[in-house]
């Protein structure tokens, strides 16, 4: 089956007046990026917040245009689209973003909101239909029906994501690129909606992106986890094998600081403390990126770039001194 979505060595970014240097340049935010989101799959992007996940998402829904490479959707590339495909792709890709609120225009009711959409793509749902598709999708994502003339502000935070996923919902997309869209809301409504997206994903079959910086939130929901960082995707697998045996030092400090992640701590291993700052993507280490924060640099990491390379099936890894397991304790012990 042809994959929802791939990006193919893209590069994506924002130019900036003042670079590092003083000078006008580009900011590859994304510099390279190869991954497959496969129908009704979920693909986990973890990453610290300035790695470039948003500049993704942004290329992913065409917010973007892309420096170069391509992202393609059903497998037509979105640079190769037409205005009426463009129209079309642009609802089967929606985006749910982290603050409910601020997506959510107050003066409309929640019946307005859902509806707004169908007013702009005429043909998906008939006019004498909208009432009962409302409370359908509603119920679905676990409101009151009778609730659908309410205003956001009546709602509580958890709820109103449930009206953006209920609103993402009423054009039936393919995809569901969710960014950051747990992170503002409590755990046990993180728990809540984490459960409902996966409800909705094996009723309807839809896939989703989805963009966090906490490790510890995807564990149960993901099928996959591709890490980030400055730009580059580091380690891409299973999610068990992600959390079993993370290979890239990067992906171990992230799953040994993900609080609700008790592997690490259960086999004795220390939390890794990652030294200094995130270097900035307008001047990214020479080498490999992460040699900066990194414990087991050498010479070489500070000159040569890792490339990705299969340390399993499916398990690509770019680091010199990827490790799959044991002996982690004695390496990962910050110097
Ligand atoms: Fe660390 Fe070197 Fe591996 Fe980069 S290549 S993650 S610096 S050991
Ligand atoms: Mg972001």
């Amino acid at each position: 089956e042809q994959p929802v979505l791939e990006l193919v060595d893209l590069v994506a970014g924002y130019r900036t007046r003042h670079g590092l240097l003083g000078k006008r340049g580009l900011v590859r935010a994304v510099d390279g990026v190869n991954l497959t989101v496969g129908a009704g799959e979920t693909v986990c992007l973890v990453g610290e917040s300035g790695c470039g996940k948003s500049t993704v998402a942004r290329a992913v829904v065409n917010l973007l245009r892309p420096v170069s490479g391509e992202v393609r959707f059903a497998g037509r590339s979105l640079a190769g689209m037409d205005r009426r495909e463009l129209r079309a792709m642009r609802r089967e890709v929606q985006l749910v973003f982290q603050d409910p609120y601020a997506s959510l225009n107050p003066r409309m009711t929640v019946r307005e909101l859902i509806t707004e959409a169908w007013r702009i793509h005429p043909g998906i749902v008939p006019r004498e239909r909208w009432d009962a598709e409302v409370a359908e999708l509603l119920e679905r994502v676990g409101l009151n029906p009778a609730h659908a003339a309410r205003y956001p502000h009546q709602f509580s935070g958890g709820q109103r994501q449930r009206i953006c996923i209920a609103r993402a919902l009423s054009v039936r997309p393919r995809l569901i690129v969710c960014d950051e869209a747990v992170s503002a809301l409590d755990v046990s409504i993180q728990a809540q909606i984490l459960a409902l997206l996966g409800k909705l994903r094996d009723e309807l079959g839809v896939a989703y992106l989805f963009i966090t910086h906490d490790l510890g939130v995807v564990r149960h929901f993901a099928d996959r986890v591709a890490v980030m960082h400055l730009g580059k995707i580091v380690e891409t697998g299973e999610t068990e094998q992600i959390y079993s045996s993370p290979a890239h030092p990067y992906t171990q400090a992230l799953i040994s600081a993900a609080p609700s992640v008790d592997d690490w701590r259960d086999r004795g291993d220390d939390e890794i403390m990652l030294r200094g700052d995130v270097p900035s993507p307008s001047n990214p280490p020479a080498g490999c990126r992460f040699h900066t924060r990194c414990w087991k640099a050498d010479e070489r990491c500070h000159t040569d770039e890792p490339a990705l390379e299969q340390r399993g099936v499916g398990h690509p890894v770019a680091c010199h001194y990827a490790s799959v397991d044991t002996g982690l304790k004695a390496e990962t012990r910050p110097r």
